[in-house]
């Protein structure tokens, strides 16, 4: 039975990564220190006799007994308001837990793959995204933590490849919703439906011009799986370029909700992109994978979850 460490596995990509490797027929070693992870993500995980889970900060040296056979390196606050009230750990988890998780990669004769991001591309002057796109980001604005600490990590993982022959792989994720995300953790899906379902009016952020485009989690991890699978060493992005702007995002969540409340519009955050949309060609080609939920049934398919964590708030 073939190994896996999961950092990040408390988290809402890493715990549904688990699942899925276990699935899979992977023994799974979960790893997180709970920064911006939920214990209960880990409540299913823990019922399966081929799960086990470490408490530890992936900054600090790693010691790992046992074989492995992969590194699945998940662990990094990834929501703006998180990494704006952490910006160090942000980038130490990107740098220092980066190095950790390639070093263990390397003495365990490993496969590595690294969760990047869209943010790589910061706010784009090309769209939609192709994975040859250098990017436009603002190394000093406020999401300079987590875009540099991933556009660093991305080149750590390249230099560990081409310098010590790791078996490397990067994903570059972009946005992705589901069950087991933090209904507090500010990222718009979450934020919309917390306050459609408390009857609260929707919070958008600027115009609501902005554009972003997003995937359902069964569909992420099936395309981040095939990836690890492939012999493709270079960034691919995984996403669903369905592309629609944040106001047309509240309405399609009010309707989902059967909310009446009206939309409020605060400040748009400094640095937020304009526009956002991966092209994936190079995920269709290389791994036959495309997207097959549609945000409606997305929706549909999460709603339970955050009715569920609504009503544990009003206990
Ligand atoms: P999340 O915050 O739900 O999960 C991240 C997990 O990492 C948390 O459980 C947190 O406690 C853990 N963690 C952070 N620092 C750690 C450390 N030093 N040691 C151990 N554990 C640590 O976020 P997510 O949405 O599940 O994102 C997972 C990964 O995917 C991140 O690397 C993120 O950058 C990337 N990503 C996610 C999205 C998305 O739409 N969800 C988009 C792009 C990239
Ligand atoms: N957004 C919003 N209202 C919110 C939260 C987010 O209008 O309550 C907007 C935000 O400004 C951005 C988009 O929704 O343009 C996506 O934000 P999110 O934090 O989910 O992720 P990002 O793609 O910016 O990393």
């Amino acid at each position: 039975m073939p190994r896996a460490l999961v950092t990040g596995a408390a988290g809402f990509l890493g715990s549904h990564l688990c699942t899925h490797l276990l699935n899979e027929g992977w023994e799974v070693v979960g790893m997180d220190n709970f920064i911006t992870g939920d214990r209960r993500n880990l409540t299913e995980l823990e019922k399966d006799p081929g799960f086990s889970f470490v408490h530890h900060d992936v900054t600090q040296f790693i010691s790992f007994p046992g074989e492995l056979d992969g590194i699945f390196h998940f662990a990094s606050p990834a929501s703006p308001i998180d990494y704006l009230q952490i910006p160090i750990q942000t980038m130490k988890v990107g740098a220092l837990g980066t190095h950790n998780c390639l070093g263990l990669a390397l003495s365990k004769n490993a496969r590595f793959i690294l969760a990047s991001t869209s943010e790589c591309y910061g706010d784009p002057l090309v769209h939609p995204q192709p994975e040859s796109y250098y990017g436009n980001v603002n190394p000093v604005g406020p999401r300079g933590c987590y875009d540099e600490a991933k556009r660093f990590a991305e080149a750590l993982t390249m230099s560990y490849h081409r310098h010590h022959g790791v078996e490397t792989r990067i994903v570059r994720i972009f946005n992705t919703y589901g069950p087991r995300m933090r209904l507090d953790d500010g990222r718009v899906l979450p934020a919309f439906i917390g306050q459609a379902l408390r009857g609260q009016p929707l919070s958008v952020f600027g115009d609501g011009s902005q554009t972003r485009s997003f995937c359902y989690v069964d569909d992420l991890v099936n395309g981040i799986y095939q990836l690890f699978q492939s012999e493709e060493v270079f960034p691919t992005n995984i996403g669903n370029p369905r592309e629609m702007s944040i106001l047309e995002f509240a309405e399609k969540v009010q309707e989902a909700v059967g909310s009446s409340m009206p939309i409020t519009h605060l400040p748009l955050p400094e640095d937020d992109p304009k526009v956002r949309q991966p092209d994936i060609t190079k995920a269709k080609s290389l791994l036959a994978w495309t997207p097959k939920v549609e945000l409606e049934e997305g929706i549909q398919k999460c709603l339970d979850y955050f009715k569920g964590r609504v009503a544990e708030e009003r206990q």
